[in-house]
């Protein structure tokens, strides 16, 4: 859906959308969209700039910061935007000393993407990291092994009697620190 200038010039737009797994490209690795995106938004001209505002709610798989295991999150997220004609920054030099320190984004030619609007969205809503449970004991350092899931046996093998003579010399090295 492309947001035109000139027809939200002559009125606003009421979306209401639902977009399934795989119809938006998020540009990201980091997770996967599981259920329908839906959208409760208008789109409006005000003072010659778009404003987009509304909510938006989906579900992402995301991984586990732990345990690498697959977490599902929902995301829900209100947005108010505005979205200034990029011609604008030459016109508007006060604008310009101030754009390092304000959120001001802009559009190109005849208007904007929603479905880029949608994007962004979601990736500003997604948690820094995930964890699929407070008690997520995560993966063993040394063999790999998922501790939730399985016991892994580096405890044992630290015991191994094989492995005694290694122990011996660490502790005789120890003593003469
Ligand atoms: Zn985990
Ligand atoms: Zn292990």
């Amino acid at each position: 859906m492309f947001l035109d200038v000139k027809e939200l010039a002559v009125r606003k737009i009421r979306i209401r959308k639902s977009y399934i797994p795989g119809t938006l490209d998020f540009h990201s690795g980091e997770f996967r969209q599981v259920e329908p995106l839906e959208v409760r938004a208008t789109a409006e001209l005000m003072e010659g700039q778009i404003r987009v505002y509304g909510n938006l709610h989906t579900r992402v798989e995301m991984i586990c910061a732990r345990c690498l295991d697959t977490v599902v999150e929902e995301i829900s997220r209100d947005f108010d935007l505005f979205y200034r004609p990029m011609t604008s920054i030459a016109e508007d030099e006060e604008l310009h000393l101030n754009l390092d320190d304000t959120e001001v984004a802009f559009f190109e030619g005849d208007g904007l993407f929603l479905a880029d609007v949608l994007a962004e969205q979601i990736n500003l809503a997604l948690p820094m990291k995930v964890i699929c449970r407070a008690d997520c004991r995560g993966l063993c350092a040394h063999c790999g092994a998922n501790l939730n899931n399985e016991e892994c046996r580096c405890e044992k093998n630290a015991s191994d009697p094989r492995l005694a003579p290694l122990a011996r010399l660490k502790q005789d090295w120890f003593k003469k620190q």
